[in-house]
């Protein structure tokens, strides 16, 4: 094993979105295999602090870690891939490396001098990548530079890196640089000349990358690989085609036959030896050969972009493998909900997940939704808001207060079962500030979570602010729905349950969040195992 912890730094050219995290990830997988310890981090280059303040429309989902931080979707795929929890230092925005440098500058740490991007900026964004590799004595750090090679706001970054391998010495850095290949059908050509500019862009910055990962719809032939090898001044076998494939978790598999993490291996000069794929490649031939499919429907507000429920999509993949089932996700808006189509929208489902979100913008929806879980025995996840709605529909509908809400939707409801928390109350800050990260939680034999579980204490993660609100909790339990799981500190409510029902579950905190290939989440493989019983 090494003495000094290695760095791959993984840029992208030509366009966004072509998989930086996953091939970060996938590479991470197979260091792994080989019995390297790694972590995985993601540098943003936008000005939020983090994307916690963001739509979802813009980002895609906001990933929570355990320490509480609001990040990234890509430490999602980070964790499924390697399940390594991840933390506060493995996502780092400009905004966060601003921040530090400004209250510095504040508190008089660079007295007498002026502060400018080179080096204040970059000496920043390099005291973050290191503090990874350095606080768990890791052999290997992938660090993902998020946004496109030849944007404004990546500059520092890269500039930053470059000044990283420099520093580091030959042997302990390599960079990897994805780009895409495209294919004009009109030509039935695969175009390299993009890659080769984008190189081009790198080069000016003063960074030769090592490896090329190609991302491409169509096989790239030897005399593709030469060319973008010689053009781009890398080896031969440091072009590594990486082509559109069913599933994610696919992608491992397929650099390992590239031999990604060999090259890598011997640019970082570290010995290689066998991997060990076998739990992954089983999962792979169950996400792909499923014996059986079942309809769950996903019901939410942010359904035009799935990146939104990432997490929530993921983690039917691995419950499905799970049951040997391939579940087929519906999502479904929940604005379109009304009394008179909920059955056409949401009859044919085997089970229905009601979503987190904010505002009441679909929250009609969702209490409907749950409604006819509840009344027709169909099996029920609520998540975090989703659980929140199931609260809202019982008080409603069960326990006769027509007008119950949560006091996120109407402030001065006269039944608010759902409040805002104690400590919320005084509050005007939006950023950071909801209760995040992992809380204990205790969970009561005889439930459909203590099942799932298989134990009684459990600790998950949490973002929002309002929680069911334990005054009416004797009001809930006479009637039928109790509190299956309660944290032991404060005594929320984490999980309810209805005891009349073959499952129906709502939960405070969100279990997508801890979903990985290799550890299932254990309420996810219940819930579509209950649906596949439904649907018999
Ligand atoms: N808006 C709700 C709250 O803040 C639920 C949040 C969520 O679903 N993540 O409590």
């Amino acid at each position: 094993m090494p003495q000094v912890t290695k760095y791959v730094f993984v840029t992208g050219g030509v366009a966004s979105s072509l998989g930086k995290g996953i091939i970060s990830a996938s590479l991470a997988k197979l260091l792994q295999s080989r019995g390297y310890s790694v972590a995985i981090q993601k540098l943003d280059p936008y000005i939020n602090v983090d994307p916690g303040t963001l739509n979802p429309y813009e980002h895609g989902e906001c990933y929570v870690t355990n320490d509480g931080a609001e990040t990234d979707l890509d430490l999602g795929h980070y964790e499924r891939f390697i399940s390594i929890p991840t933390s506060q230092f493995n996502n780092v925005t400009t905004g966060k490396i601003y921040q530090s440098v400004i209250s510095k500058e504040r508190h008089g740490d660079y007295l007498g001098k002026t502060v400018q991007v080179i080096p204040h900026i970059t000496d920043e964004i390099k005291r973050r990548i290191k503090l990874l590799g350095t606080k768990h004595k890791l052999d290997v750090v992938i660090t993902e530079i998020g946004g496109t090679v030849g944007d404004i706001e990546s500059l520092p970054y890269i500039e930053a890196v470059r000044q990283l391998r420099w520093e580091m010495g030959p042997r302990n850095s390599a960079f990897i640089h994805l780009t895409l290949v495209p294919f004009l059908s009109a030509s039935g050509e695969l175009k390299t000349k993009p890659t080769q500019h984008s190189v081009k862009e790198l080069l000016e910055n003063g960074i030769q990358p090592d490896v090329l990962v190609l991302r491409t719809e169509k096989s790239l032939s030897e005399d593709i690989r030469r060319k973008v090898a010689l053009f781009c001044n890398v080896e031969p076998e440091a072009v590594v085609e990486s082509i559109d494939v069913k599933t994610i978790y696919e992608v491992p598999l397929l650099m390992l036959k590239e031999k990604l993490d060999l090259t890598i291996l011997r640019k970082l000069n570290l010995p290689a030896s066998e991997p060990r794929l076998d739990d992954w490649i089983h999962f792979v031939n169950k996400v792909k050969n499923p014996s059986q499919k079942v309809k769950i429907g996903l019901v939410g507000k942010y359904v035009q972009l799935p990146d939104a429920y990432k997490s929530i999509i993921e983690s039917f993949v691995h419950a499905g493998a799970a049951n040997d089932c391939k579940v087929e996700l519906e999502l479904i808006q929940s604005e379109d909900i009304h009394v008179d189509n909920v059955e056409q929208k949401l009859g044919h489902l085997k089970g229905i997940l009601v979503a987190p979100g904010f505002g009441h913008r679909g929250i009609e929806g969702k209490v409907l939704s749950v409604k006819y879980a509840r009344e027709n025995r169909v099996p029920f996840l609520g998540i975090c808001l989703g659980m929140q709605c199931a609260v809202i529909e019982y008080a409603r509908n069960v326990l006769g207060l027509t007008d119950a809400n949560s006091t996120e939707m109407v402030r001065n409801t006269p039944h608010p079962v759902i409040d805002l928390m104690e400590a919320q109350k005084g509050i005007t800050d939006m950023g950071g500030t909801m209760r995040l990260g992992a809380y204990p939680c205790v969970i009561s034999k005889n439930t459909k979570a203590y099942q799932a579980y298989h134990k009684t204490e459990i600790s998950e993660r949490h973002r929002h602010r309002y929680e069911f609100n334990n005054r009416y909790l004797e009001q809930f339990r006479e009637a039928g729905m109790h509190p299956a799981g309660v944290n032991p500190d404060t005594n929320l409510v984490e999980i309810m349950e209805l005891s009349d029902h073959p499952w129906f579950v709502g939960v405070q905190f969100h279990p997508e969040y801890s979903s990985t290939v290799l550890t299932p989440h254990p309420l996810f493989v219940d819930f579509v195992k209950a649906a596949i019983n439904f649907s018999k």
